[in-house]
């Protein structure tokens, strides 16, 4: 039997491949299994200057994500022997990943593509995995879908389960075993009972914030110490009636040197405005978002510590002042223009591959893996999960072979 701690990016896939091969797998959630459109109860509390985005429930973040789908880091994973083509060809078809059908592309993202088309910007709708057969365009992809119109890894879990893997969520005190640095299995507690479940083979994909602090625990103490996350703003203005707040959001994709923007509602901007005539209907807003350089760690609690560095407040200046241009050209009044507080999302690289893991992503304790963000050697400065996909489907090809 295979043990997956986490059932979000990385571990739903896992857990999928495998069960589909006929491997018994288990897999063990800290959080509770949730309808998608609950996620939003199930956001992640940090340190009081930090606004780090990321949520524990079964799906993980995956649950309140905008199902942007964006191959990246071929030539970053290069160097360690991995080609992720055929993985990435695999999981595209998988969950169907295409950009949006004209029929979902509202005014104000239309209003983002042609704008920056006609400001020479290196532009293109954003492929997703969103459903629009489902899809009722009502803009709450970041709360949790309310008519499950997007991919989410609960989709994996619940075909997991259906291939008769057992899922243990709400797992407590959960205590990876091993012996002579070898995994012999997991502890841990469920509705106040302690279990043992037996492995030689544990992977870990609870994310990664949380993988480090496990392997912390059993000696590979350089886990953690560096960790990246994409900062990002949203930025808008008004735009009297343009009803944005209630499409697909991040249909569509800028991509500078240094930035992407996406346009993105935030119903701060319309309370940094203090003006009671205003609607969220009247906004019109683009999310800025940059690579890090990894300056971030984890304290041994669990808390998140993140350094802004110059470079940082650099390419947010760049890609804020085309955001700037865009807003301006849609018709967004520029006197109105307000920004969101400095947020994170992404975080990963806590536990890379080359430093804490191999190209297979096994730790030195033999049978124990990473599936999840931490593996990601850099930032890709774009949306992770395609990439966290298709290293879980390499990773499942490879324990089917060992197995
Ligand atoms: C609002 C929002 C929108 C996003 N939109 C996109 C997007 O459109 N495209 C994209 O590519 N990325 C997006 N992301 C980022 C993406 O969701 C994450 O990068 C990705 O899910 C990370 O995968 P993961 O497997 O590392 O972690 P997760 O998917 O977060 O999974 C971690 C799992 O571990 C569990 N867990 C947590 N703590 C423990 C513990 N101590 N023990 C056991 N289990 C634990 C969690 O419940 C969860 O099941 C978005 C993120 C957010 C927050």
């Amino acid at each position: 039997m295979i043990v997956i701690i986490g059932s979000g990016a990385g571990g739903g896939i896992l857990a999928y491949e495998l069960s589909k091969s006929g491997i018994p797998v288990t897999v063990i959630d800290k959080g509770p299994y949730i309808e998608t459109k609950e996620g939003i109860q199930h956001y992640d509390k940090y340190n009081d200057s930090l606004d780090l985005l990321t949520t524990t429930c079964v799906g993980g973040s995956t649950i309140v994500s905008m199902a942007n789908m964006v191959r990246a880091l071929d030539k970053e994973l290069n160097p360690y022997g991995i080609d992720l083509t055929e993985e990435y060809d695999y999981v595209e078809r998988l969950i169907d990943v295409h950009e949006l059908d004209d029929s979902h592309i509202g005014k104000g993202s239309k209003l983002f593509l042609d704008s920056a088309k006609e400001l020479g910007l290196n532009v293109s709708k954003m492929p997703k995995a969103v459903y629009e057969e489902k899809c009722v365009q009502c803009g709450l992809c970041a709360l949790g879908c309310p008519v499950d119109a997007k991919w989410t890894s609960k989709l994996f879990i619940d075909k997991t389960i259906e291939n008769g893997a057992e899922l243990i969520d709400n797992a407590e005190d959960i205590e990876i075993l091993t012996e002579n640095n070898h995994v012999i299995g997991v502890r841990l507690v469920k509705d106040g009972e302690e279990l043992t479940l037996k492995s030689d083979k544990v992977v870990l994909a609870a994310g990664a914030v949380n993988s480090p602090l496990y392997l912390r625990k059993l000696g590979i103490e350089n886990a953690g110490r560096r960790l990246f996350f994409d900062p990002f703003i949203t930025m808008g203005g008004v735009l009297k009636g343009i009803g944005f707040n209630s499409e697909v959001q991040m249909s569509g994709l800028v991509v500078g040197d240094n930035f992407v923007l996406s346009p993105h509602f935030s119903s701060f901007i319309k309370d940094k405005l203090n003006d009671n005539t205003l609607n969220n209907e009247d906004i019109l807003s683009i999310m800025v978002k940059t690579p890090d350089e990894g300056k971030g760690y984890i304290t041994d609690d669990g808390d998140v510590i993140k350094e802004n560095t110059i470079t940082d407040a650099r390419y947010l200046a760049e890609g804020c002042a085309v955001a700037g241009m865009i807003l301006e050209k849609s018709g967004v009044d520029v006197n109105t223009i307000k920004s969101t507080v400095y947020r994170g999302a992404h975080p990963g690289g806590s536990a890379a591959i080359g430093e804490i893991v191999d190209s297979n992503l096994e730790t030195d304790i033999e049978g124990l893996f990473v599936a999840d963000a931490s593996v990601l050697p850099v930032s890709p400065g774009k949306p992770p999960i395609l990439t966290i996909l298709a290293l879980s489907k390499r990773l499942a090809d490879y324990l089917k072979n060992r197995n």
